[in-house]
């Protein structure tokens, strides 16, 4: 049977929505005058740059209560990378402890400066995971010393959508540093992929340090911030003029900083509305997959389960390679991708699959589908039309 044929209109799909959001219209509106209206340098003293200044101070306030947080515990920073990059090596480097715990299933974000700290003599304890990608608390507890300085969980897996129990490990560490009378180690979460569907209230999840960026939640890329509880100390990695009460200097990025606030706070505002309609659309979705398509299998957490992402589903199309099913199916409109979208061009395989102990022929099988909040039931009907097809064309060929 060859590949299905294509349509005459393409219709474009887009499920990649762990990679990058679209810039919802209202948060660019809100950008669109920090461009060239108010373009002053917050630092300025007339009044554009006091203007620009304002604009900085309300989106630091902004973010601040959706964390539940206060004003002055909020970083601004080009993104998740530089969150995570400030809150590890800045850590790390500010404290006379040399033992880390991270996880097995880390963004690179996390895992590469803990690497390189490793390289630099620094203890690293890697959390294993179970089959759908989770830590245990007791494994944590186990690893805990009187020399860990940090330790960084990410809230919500960009590849499988694993939740991890961000909150039990809070108060496993609270209870440790009471026993042990100290401050340490701190906490720190990648929530990267947590703003959306997730809560993330910082006195909830007892958190010491919380990284996000805009660019997964409908704002602009190039922009994140880095929540910072009162009295945990640490070294700035970019220094300069002392923009941000020290912790990262650098002219701020207005318009990001005012998409990122106004992100976070629609984001918050329609997260009921959210869920509803996403993890709907996913559950058809997969129930369509199971129907339509021979030889898958989920990977990372039950569909439906509390400890999975509403919109993530990541299935394993046995005998297939998951770089030409992308490619092919992006010549019909439908995007999706393989693993983390920043680890494409490894060849390894997904650190992420093997750590879930996924056979190593079926780490290269997977494919990620992260719906948004304007995926419709069409959008999946349109998938599920091509999709089928064109992997039993790619399963014959493995043969
Ligand atoms: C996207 C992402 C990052 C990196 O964020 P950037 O804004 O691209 O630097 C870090 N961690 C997770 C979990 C992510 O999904």
């Amino acid at each position: 049977m060859p590949l299905p044929k294509k349509p005459k209109t393409i219709r474009r799909v887009y499920l990649d929505h762990a990679a990058a959001t679209p810039v919802d219209p209202k948060i660019k509106k809100v950008m669109l005058p920090f461009f060239d209206t108010t373009f002053g340098n917050p630092s300025a003293l007339y009044s554009a740059g006091v203007q620009a200044k304002k604009a900085v101070d309300a989106a630091r306030k902004d973010c601040a209560n959706i964390l539940h947080a206060q004003p002055d515990t909020i970083v601004f920073t080009s993104g998740g990378t530089e969150s995570t990059n400030l809150a590890i090596t800045g850590v790390a480097t500010a404290h006379k402890k040399n033992h880390i715990i991270t996880t097995d299933v880390e963004h690179a974000a996390v895992l590469e400066p803990i690497k390189k700290l490793e390289q630099a003599g620094y203890k690293v304890t890697y959390l294993p995971v179970d089959k759908a990608g989770r830590v245990r608390v007791a494994d944590l507890k186990k690893a805990l010393t009187k020399k860990t300085v940090l330790v960084s969980v990410m809230y919500a897996n960009n590849e499988i959508g694993t939740i991890q129990p961000i909150a039990d490990i809070g108060r496993a560490l609270l209870r440790w540093r009471k026993q042990h009378n100290t401050a340490f180690p701190y906490f720190h979460s990648d929530a990267c992929q947590a703003g959306l569907s997730l809560r993330l209230d910082v006195e909830k999840l007892h958190v010491d340090l919380l990284s996000i960026n805009g660019s997964k939640l409908y704002g602009p890329k190039g922009v994140g911030l880095l929540y910072k509880r009162r009295g945990v100390t640490l070294d700035p990695q970019i220094l300069g003029g002392g923009q941000e009460m020290g912790y990262r200097s650098g002219t701020e990025n207005v318009a990001g900083i005012v998409g990122l606030a106004t992100a976070m706070q629609l984001a918050h505002k329609e997260q009921k509305k959210y869920i509803k309609h996403v993890s709907s659309v996913r559950n058809y979705f997969w129930r369509a997959l199971q129907k339509h398509v021979q030889h898958i299998s989920l990977v990372g957490p039950d569909i439906a389960g509390d400890d999975r992402l509403i919109n993530n589903v990541n299935v394993t199309f046995h005998g297939v390679d998951a770089e030409a099913l992308i490619i092919y199916l992006d010549a019909y409109g439908i995007m999706c991708a393989s693993g983390a979208a920043c680890a494409t061009g490894h060849d390894t395989g997904s650190h992420v699959l093997r750590a879930c102990g996924v056979d190593n022929d079926d780490t290269a099988s997977s494919i990620r589908f992260t719906l948004g909040k304007h995926t419709t039931k069409k959008d999946i009907d349109y998938v599920v039309k091509y999709l089928p097809g064109i992997v039993q064309e790619l399963q014959k060929h493995s043969n």
